[in-house]
């Protein structure tokens, strides 16, 4: 298994593959591990999460170095990351107490009836290589907090990040075999999850990764949570604050070189603010910088990897074909490593690759509107339903609006990002089951009737 860095196109490192037998006896661990985890305090599973946080933090230029260096991530956003993983230990540190005792109910005369909830087992974890640590974090984490151990087979492109996690979580002192990575081809996750030790999955990635699990998954009766992908509509009505829009609008389209599932994808603008949203819009993107991701003042970074550089240029071109307009970009730059320029479009006709698809990199696409009705239409004409972004002056509107939005999470004059207090997911194409909060520490326990007489 290569590790190659899109920034220089060279080899960062290369790794062995697991074999079936390696499978095996890691499963065998994690079973054991299993059993000794899910008796120990919840106390002690929550101090050793601050531990996780420490190490993070201490270490977290180390971990951020790995991340640039395997997907290109620029490395301001790759410590970023790094904080977040830390904030989401330090978090259910703190809250699954309460989080994992659920509400009393009535009993009836005589009897004590009680639900408690229990860990699953090992659960494995199918993830992608856009937040390498932050996925695998924000379903570890709370999944680990409730008892169960888990299993990561993480994408193939960033080896070096799977074990660094693996490792730490060692570091910080998590017994054996309750957090192991798998280097492993996708072709051996039916195996696992068809082998009667793993108890649940959660698969962050594409809509056919998807497919592929959930169907194994249904076939063997075990519980799943899907994080695909999303095509977020971006919603900017006549009232709205429109520099502030085309500026969170330039971060919510652009971090991690659009390689994010909640970027904003398709900006809905109405008329009367459409020229000057785009003005603005294109004003803020030209300004970024696009560098070497090890720089500190880099914004945007190269795509992950040469492919996906081919496929997004092959959207655009044929959206460009179909009648789309770049106002800005729509070229690959003429440099070393998988670099995309920030571009946007402008009439995007219905059904071309970046009106039907997911972008997966720096590409904006914008449409005009007539009124709210329009927007509304335009913005839920997806299969996705991941996030949405509206912005108004009229927090009521907003409030209003965001019923009629097909998405897991709608936000108001604010990009949609993730964050440990609040549930996150989608419906739709883009997936079902929760992560982060209360719901997502709930996705892998059996919530347990006791009924005492
Ligand atoms: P991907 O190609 O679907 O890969 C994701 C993971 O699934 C990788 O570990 C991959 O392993 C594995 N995989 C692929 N095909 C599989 C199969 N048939 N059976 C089992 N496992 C399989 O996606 P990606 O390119 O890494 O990530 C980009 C996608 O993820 C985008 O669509 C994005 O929107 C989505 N995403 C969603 C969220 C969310 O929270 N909703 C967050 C981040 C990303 P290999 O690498 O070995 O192929």
């Amino acid at each position: 298994m290569n590790a190659i860095n899109p920034a220089t196109g060279e080899r960062v490192e290369t790794y062995e593959i697991e074999t079936a037998d390696d499978v095996d006896n890691a499963l065998k661990a994690a079973n054991e591990a299993y059993e000794e985890w899910r008796i120990r305090p919840l106390r002690e599973r929550e101090r050793l999460l601050t531990e996780v946080a420490e190490e993070l933090r201490e270490n977290d230029r180390t971990y951020a170095e790995q991340i640039t260096r395997e997907m290109g991530k620029p490395i301001s956003g790759a410590l970023a990351e790094i904080e977040k993983c830390a904030w989401v230990c330090e978090h259910y540190a703190e809250h699954a107490s309460a989080y994992l005792t659920p509400e009393g109910h009535p009993s009836p005369p005589g009897v004590d009836a009680r639900t408690v909830y229990e860990p699953f087992g090992p659960l494995l974890a199918v993830m992608p290589w856009n937040y390498p640590f932050w996925q695998v974090f924000r379903f570890a984490v709370p999944a680990l907090t409730a008892g169960n151990v888990v299993l990561l087979k993480h994408a193939s492109s960033v080896p070096g990040c799977a074990m660094a996690i693996e490792d730490a979580f060692r570091q910080a002192g998590l017994p054996e075999g309750t957090f192991r990575t798998l280097l492993i081809d996708a072709d051996l996750v039916d195996g696992i999850l068809g082998d009667d030790r793993v108890r649940g999955v959660t698969l962050t990635g594409s809509g056919p990764a998807g497919r592929a699990v959930a169907a194994t998954a249904g076939e063997q009766l075990k519980p799943s949570v899907l994080e695909l992908g999303g095509s977020d509509p971006f919603v900017v009505l006549e009232d709205a604050d429109v520099e502030a829009a085309a500026e969170v609008g330039t971060q919510a389209r652009m971090q991690n070189a659009g390689q994010s599932c909640i970027a904003a994808k398709r900006f809905v603008v109405h008329t009367d603010v459409h020229d000057e949203f785009v003005n603005r819009f294109v004003a803020e993107v030209e300004s970024l910088t696009v560098g070497d991701p090890m720089d500190a003042e880099t914004d945007v970074g190269p795509l992950a990897s040469e492919a996906f550089l081919t496929e997004l240029h092959e959207q655009v071109e044929r959206s460009l074909e179909a009648g789309a307009h770049a106002v800005t970009g729509g070229e690959p730059l003429d440099r070393e490593g998988a670099y995309y320029p920030p571009t946007i479009l402008t009439d995007v006709p219905e059904g071309c690759p970046v009106d039907a698809e997911e972008t997966f990199g720096p590409v904006a696409a914008v449409y005009e509107v007539a009124d709210e009705y329009e927007a509304i239409e335009k913005a839920n004409d997806t299969r996705f339903g991941l996030g949405a972004s509206i912005w108004t002056a009229d927090r009521k509107r907003g409030r209003r609006l965001a019923h009629d939005l097909e998405a897991g999470c709608v936000s108001v004059n604010q990009l949609v990002k993730s964050d440990p207090r609040v549930p996150f997911g989608g419906i739709k194409e883009s997936g079902y089951g929760r992560e982060l909060a209360a719901d997502g520490i709930t996705e892998f326990v059996n919530r347990k009737t006791v009924w005492v007489e």
